[in-house]
């Protein structure tokens, strides 16, 4: 990663946000179509402002994939999301990470060695065509690709149920990476009983699961997780249904299993905006997510209470909060020294092949 990116000119970094959405609209004006801002729902409320579409990993992997005439991305989220966008468009578009420092630390807790090295593993102990690798979004494109040469698809906290169907209905067991909190929700929902939900703990010969067990096991969940989900605990449930009986509770299911369990209601982030904008005016909503985002809908849904769960915790995700209109100014009227992402075709294919799979399964 061009870690000199990160320090923008001082010209960018002293400008003020009135002069900066300026020049960031006359961007888009000169641009027209050709130019599309992406925006994942946990930036921060002036970028999602200044973006033209705003939505989760999903929903923005499958706008990039239909917009064609967008010759310019300029992505506002995180690294994965970027290459994802770029294995789904056309060559002649350029994708750009607008903050190239972004990453996600769940999709650092799966290098692509250990995870190879895991598959080796699990399919010396079960053979070829039994298991099936399901990768979260949240992975390197390398990951996707090995995904796709695998038989296997990408899936998203918005279709992980639809992705469960799809390989039960071609392979008896499922590798799952790298979100262990999603896969055991999943899981769960799904009907698979807890005892053939196993953990592979990647510092243990053969993941630390016995022979016997992995063959009895239908899913396979990689030690991964998301340090801002995993912030909430069923004693913040308890406390709010305490003060307020009348509060529903809405989590995203990154969340460990006992608070998915507690909640009254688990989706993923556009389940969430979506359960913000249908509640009825006067409604108490605490929500288990990412900061920005239950910030944007408090101030969006006046007419409702809205609030974090935790309270004793801040769930911000800092490399979401890292774009700032200084990186996004800079990227659009410096494309030539901006952070173009640009996954090799020989990556591309295979991560296409899964990637595509998830977008034909929709939600
Ligand atoms: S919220 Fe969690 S999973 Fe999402 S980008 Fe941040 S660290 Fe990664």
């Amino acid at each position: 990663m061009p870690q000199d990116l990160a320090i923008l000119p001082d010209e960018y970094r002293t400008a003020d946000e009135d002069d900066l959405e300026k020049r960031i609209r006359a961007k888009k004006e000169e641009f027209g179509k050709k130019l599309l801002i992406l925006t994942h729902h946990y930036q921060r409320v002036e970028i999602v402002r200044m973006g033209d579409r705003v939505g989760d990993s999903y929903g923005l992997a499958k706008i990039a994939a239909n917009s064609p005439d967008a010759e310019t991305i300029a992505f506002c989220g995180v690294h994965f999301m970027a290459e994802a966008a770029d294995v789904l468009t056309a060559p002649n578009q350029k994708v750009y990470l607008t903050n190239a420092t972004a990453g996600c630390p769940m999709a650092d807790m799966a290098p692509t060695g250990k995870v190879y090295d895991a598959w080796d593993s699990i399919e010396s102990v079960l053979g070829k065509n039994k298991v099936v690798p399901i990768s979260y979004m949240n992975t390197t494109a390398d990951l996707k690709a090995f995904t796709g040469r695998n038989g296997g698809l990408i899936c998203t906290s918005s279709n992980a149920d639809a992705a469960f169907k799809w390989a039960y209905e071609r392979f008896e067991k499922l590798f799952f990476f790298p979100d262990q909190h999603l896969g055991r929700n999943t899981a769960k929902k799904y009907g698979v009983p807890k005892d053939q939900v196993v953990l592979y703990d990647t510092r243990k010969p053969g993941g630390g699961i016995d022979e016997n067990t992995l063959k009895k096991a239908r899913v396979i969940l990689w030690q991964g997780h998301c340090y801002v989900h995993t912030k909430f605990k069923p004693e913040h449930i308890d406390l709010w249904r305490e003060k307020n009986p009348k509060v529903k509770i809405v989590v995203h299911p990154e969340c460990p299993e006992d608070v998915v369990d507690k909640a009254d209601a688990v989706g993923s982030t556009s389940y969430i905006v979506e359960y913000c904008e249908e509640a009825p005016p006067g409604s108490v909503i605490a929500i288990g997510t990412e900061l920005n985002l239950i910030h944007r809908m408090a101030v969006t849904h006046k007419d409702k209470k809205i609030y974090e769960l935790a309270g004793d915790t801040c769930p911000v995700c800092s490399n979401m909060f890292r774009t700032t209109l200084a990186d996004l100014c800079y990227t659009l009227e410096n494309p030539e020294k901006a952070n173009q992402i640009v996954v090799p075709d020989e990556i591309k294919k295979d991560a296409k092949i899964a990637l595509e799979r998830m977008l034909e399964i929709g939600k």
